[in-house]
């Protein structure tokens, strides 16, 4: 059995980013660029009037009194040249009129019968955006990596770059398995209980950006299992089983990858909970074989998948920040040193200098869905330690926060 941080390089060591596509600006909102993108044009285009106001020369500012010329609107094709002693109304946006270097904003200068009275003495250049003052040609706008944000978005419109090359969302085909199961809208019969992981893992998927798609649930039989991973497999990126990876006598799942021909990268971790996780390599494609017991599935999700799928994205950053925090009260080892532990934690919301003081959400089994609501943190148990004594060190993800490395 190998242990966590072995089965995590494993799993990014897989996940290569995906090939770069074309999307249209507003699609690519949130994804990561692909290369770099360097402006061909200069941002603004020409020089122009950043104010409503009156263009003028400032050294005819000691004139006094200027008369009004003529009037440039945004958008004027062509513009007039500004006589020496005069002055033109201009509107913001507007192209600068040859001859003129200053610009005062209405609200700063008098007008009456057409002729301008300044009364103040302008500096001159004063509220005009020269042409590539924002982005000069040839400027950097965005690296490869960079994600794309609302400002990247409006930057790249501005100098015509309408598509952009960026590492596109990876489908994620979510597969769960389980005669017990029902869908979340019927009500269980006896011995039965609602699929909540096709739920949750989509969830979990499309938070992180990826474009889940679930497939009809799979009763635990062997050819059925078998024929699902076959169609799941064209079309997806990743592929997330659920249940059915340990050792149970229905428990199909490895079997039928190794029979396909899969490549097992591991199976079994280390850790409490998921121990039973395993990934294949089936026709190029990830296939993670996650245990269904629901928080082992969501954890597995956050701990390995969701890094995955962000390598996949391109992203620069995969893992969540990590703090130093402190146990509120003792925490005992229950089951087999030699596992990783991943405990679900209650972090101060307004984060405190030093050492975060963390409690537990309450009892720890991998059953316990509701405790990965009340959860913004894991403490990190590593192997040995029997447990952890109140105010005891752990290393905590905080699982609420975007990702910093
Ligand atoms: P398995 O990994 O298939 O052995 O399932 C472990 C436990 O998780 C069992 O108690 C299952 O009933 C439960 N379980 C499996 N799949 C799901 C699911 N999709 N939603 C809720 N619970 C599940
Ligand atoms: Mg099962």
């Amino acid at each position: 059995m190998i242990g966590y941080l072995e089965a995590l390089r494993l799993v990014l060591e897989r996940a290569e980013p995906l090939p770069p596509v074309e999307l249209p600006l507003l699609e690519a909102l949130g994804l990561a660029a692909a290369e770099e993108i360097r402006a061909l044009e200069p941002v603004p285009p020409f020089t122009n009037s950043a104010m409503d106001g009156f263009a003028f020369r400032a050294a005819d500012a000691s004139l006094g009194r200027l008369p009004v010329a003529g009037m440039i609107a945004a958008g004027a094709a062509s513009v007039p040249a500004l006589a020496p002693g005069t002055a033109l109304r201009i509107m913001t946006g507007a192209p600068l009129p040859p001859g003129a270097d200053t610009i005062l904003p209405i609200e700063k200068v008098t007008v009456e019968d057409g002729w301008l009275t300044l009364d103040l003495q302008p500096r001159a250049g004063a509220n005009i955006r020269l042409a590539g003052e924002d982005i000069p040609v040839g400027g950097r706008v965005v690296g490869a990596g960079d994600v794309l944000r609302p400002a990247e978005v409006g930057v790249l419109a501005a100098i015509g770059r309408i598509r952009v090359p960026v590492r596109p969302r990876p489908r994620v085909a979510v597969i769960t398995t389980g005669n017990e199961l029902v869908d979340a809208g019927q009500c269980p019969g006896p011995g039965q209980i609602r699929d909540a992981n096709v739920h949750s893992l989509c969830a979990q998927a499309l938070a992180a950006g990826a474009l889940p798609v679930a497939w009809p649930r799979v009763e635990d039989r062997r050819e059925i299992v078998a024929a699902t991973l076959d169609r799941a497999l064209e079309g997806a990126d990743v592929v997330l089983t659920n249940g059915g990876i340990s050792v149970g006598d229905f428990d199909y799942i490895k079997a039928v990858l190794e029979e396909r021909g899969a490549e097992r990268v591991f199976w079994k971790v280390a850790q409490k909970p998921g121990s039973p996780l395993g990934l294949w390599l089936l026709e190029g494609t990830l296939v993670f074989g996650i245990p269904g017991n629901p928080v082992a599935a969501m954890l597995m999700f956050e701990v390995f998948v969701r890094p995955a799928l962000r390598r996949m994205m391109g992203y620069r950053h995969l893992h969540r920040p990590v703090r130093g925090g402190v146990l509120d009260a003792p925490w005992r080892r229950t089951g087999d040193p030699g596992r990783t532990e991943f405990l679900r934690v209650i972090a101060p919301a307004a984060p405190e200098p030093g050492p975060l003081r963390v409690s537990l959400t309450g009892p720890q089994g991998s059953g316990i869905l509701s405790s990965m609501m009340r959860a913004n943190a894991l403490a990190v148990i590593p192997e040995g330690p029997e447990g952890v004594p109140a105010g005891g060190e752990v290393s905590l993800q905080l699982i609420d926060e975007r990702e910093d490395h």
